[in-house]
């Protein structure tokens, strides 16, 4: 797809800090696959340009792994799998995952500008990510792999009594994981199959998206130098429709982590269907906002314009449905509205920026047709709407009102800065919920009101993955994330985001 992408033609090219020496040297270095913890061409000889969004420049080229690529990589990861990893203790596979979180904290400043110039985040958002967020996370999984236990059961097989059979559980790590990820947070996408993987004792092959592949291939090395085993951890970069596709099909592999849209989704579940392998999925979502007349606007007004524009839009959960009681309707747009126009656009680089580009010229164009349909279909435009004249693939922060269910930014997943606003006229809680769920995603959500049993009723009845009062998208190690309906299958993070990665083991002994 990628192959299609031309640097944006428009005007001018706002000059922004230049990258680190040793980014700009990692850029300029050949990328080449990780298998069996060496780094290897890809087989047929292909690369794939790698771009700036911001400022639609390319960065450095990858190679192009295909399905021979992917057979070598599973075919390392079967062999570590009963090889040495095997032989790993919990406590030593919990020390590498402690010592990934140090090497990455070690690694900062590298990542983050990798991070910055692969994806166009900004500069607070990819130090925040680096620095706080992937240590905690690995940190939080570093203490699971001692704490992973089966059970004692009180079985009777075939008759037996009591002191004559005991039964209990294995839990076993499940084998080798295909993990398929996206690039609109590319750090994190990978550490939430990376830490349950080794948690647990599985391998790993992963698949990062063809747009942001530079922080998997840093982070392949850095689990090379915590004492990771050959093999255990593969990165292939390539294109979905054959690195991916191949990931997704292949008869080794015994489970697929992907994050993606919910149309990937759909055909991941029909590739897996050959060998029946163990499918999870983190899909799209059309996250609501309701807030209710007594909640602190204060909060509000901050809160929605992040729940909708962090990451440009291009968040899973992003709160792009507003659903305002009309009694402080006006008050939130306009506030909403103040901030949007105010956000500073530009280069994440330059510290002072706080909104980003969109990932490609692609999905631009993609988000300028639903501001079309939005306008067209009788939407009213508060703000934004438009690419500012600069290159890169920027887009304005946008507001819609005077939307309602049925018009199609309302039903789509834009991935993109559009807010659409509705207001409901009281406080009838199974009507504003029955809208809030009139979507096929369900993957996040916010209430904000003072009224705590309202709160509570509404968490009730909103059918997504995750709820948050007062604030939006309340992301944790240790709190499962996912997604209900089309937005997925299964849950990462905490305790839940093992799960998918252990098989259960019925043990009956006899004597
Ligand atoms: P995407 O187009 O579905 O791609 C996701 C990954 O799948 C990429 O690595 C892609 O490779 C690969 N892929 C594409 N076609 C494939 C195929 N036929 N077989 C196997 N793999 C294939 O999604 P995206 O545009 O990168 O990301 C945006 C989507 O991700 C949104 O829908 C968003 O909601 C969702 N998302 C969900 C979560 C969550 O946790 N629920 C989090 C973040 C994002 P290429 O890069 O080569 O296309
Ligand atoms: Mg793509």
């Amino acid at each position: 797809m990628s192959a299609t992408q031309k640097p944006a033609s428009t005007s001018t090219t706002p000059s922004h800090p230049a990258p680190a020496v040793a980014t700009q040297a990692f850029l300029a270095r050949p990328h080449r696959l990780f298998i069996g913890g060496q780094w290897v061409d890809a087989l047929a000889g292909k690369s794939i340009d790698v771009f700036d969004p911001a400022t639609g420049g390319k960065i450095a080229s990858v190679a192009a792994g295909e399905a021979a690529d992917i057979d070598a990589a599973v075919a390392a990861a079967r062999a570590a799998f009963t090889g040495p990893w095997a032989k790993f203790t919990a406590a030593e596979r919990g020390k590498l995952l402690w010592k990934l979180a140090e090497l990455i904290e070690r690694d900062a400043p590298l990542l983050v500008e990798l991070e910055v110039l692969d994806n166009g985040q900004p500069l607070a958002v990819a130090q925040h990510v680096v620095n706080r967020i992937a240590p905690d996370f690995f940190r939080y999984y570093a203490g699971w792999p001692t704490k992973i236990e089966g059970a004692t059961v009180p079985a009777a097989p075939q008759g037996r009594r009591p002191g004559e059979v005991l039964s209990f559980t294995l839990r076993e790590p499940i084998g080798v994981v295909g993990a398929i990820t996206p690039w609109n947070a590319p750090l994190p996408m990978l550490m939430v199959k990376l830490a349950p993987v080794l948690a647990t004792g599985c391998t790993l092959v992963l698949k990062p998206a063809e747009h942001t592949p530079l922080t998997a291939l840093r982070v392949a090395q850095l689990c090379a130098e915590a004492g990771v085993p050959d093999g255990v951890v593969n990165v292939v970069t390539g294109y979905g429709e054959s690195a991916g596709a191949a990931l997704a099909a292949h008869p080794g592999v015994d489970k697929i982590a992907f994050t993606g849209s919910t149309d990937v989704g759909r055909m991941i579940v029909k590739a897996a269907a050959g060998n029946l392998k163990k499918v999870s999925l983190e899909l799209g979502g059309k996250s609501p906002v309701i807030v209710f007349p007594d909640a602190v606007l204060e909060q509000v007004i901050p809160g929605a314009a992040r729940a909708c524009f962090f990451l440009q839009g291009q968040n899973c959960m992003a709160g792009t449905r507003l659903y305002v009681h009309e009694q402080v309707h006006d008050e939130v747009v306009a506030g909403v509205a103040a901030i949007a126009r105010g956000m500073r656009i530009g280069h994440g680089l330059d510290p002072a920026s706080q909104f980003g580009p969109l990932i490609s010229a692609e999905q631009r164009e993609r988000v300028r047709g639903f501001v079309a349909a939005g306008t067209r279909e009788g939407g009213e435009l508060v703000c934004g709407g438009n690419a500012p004249a600069r290159s890169g693939w920027f887009f304005e922060p946008t507001i819609f009102t005077r939307m309602h269910a049925g018009m199609t930014p309302v039903k789509s997943e834009i991935f993109g800065p559009v807010l659409c606003v509705q207001s409901f006229g009281d406080d009838d809680l199974e009507r504003v919920a029955s809208e809030a769920n009139d979507t096929i995603y369900g993957l996040s959500g916010s209430v904000w009101t003072r009224d705590i049993g309202r709160a509570l009723q509404m968490v009730r009845r909103i059918d997504s993955g995750q709820v948050s009062v007062n604030m939006h998208a309340a992301l944790d190690p240790a709190m499962p994330f996912g997604g209900n309906k089309q937005s997925g299958w299964g849950r990462e993070f905490g305790k839940e985001g093992l799960e998918p990665y252990l098989k259960t083991k019925g043990v009956s002994v006899a004597w």
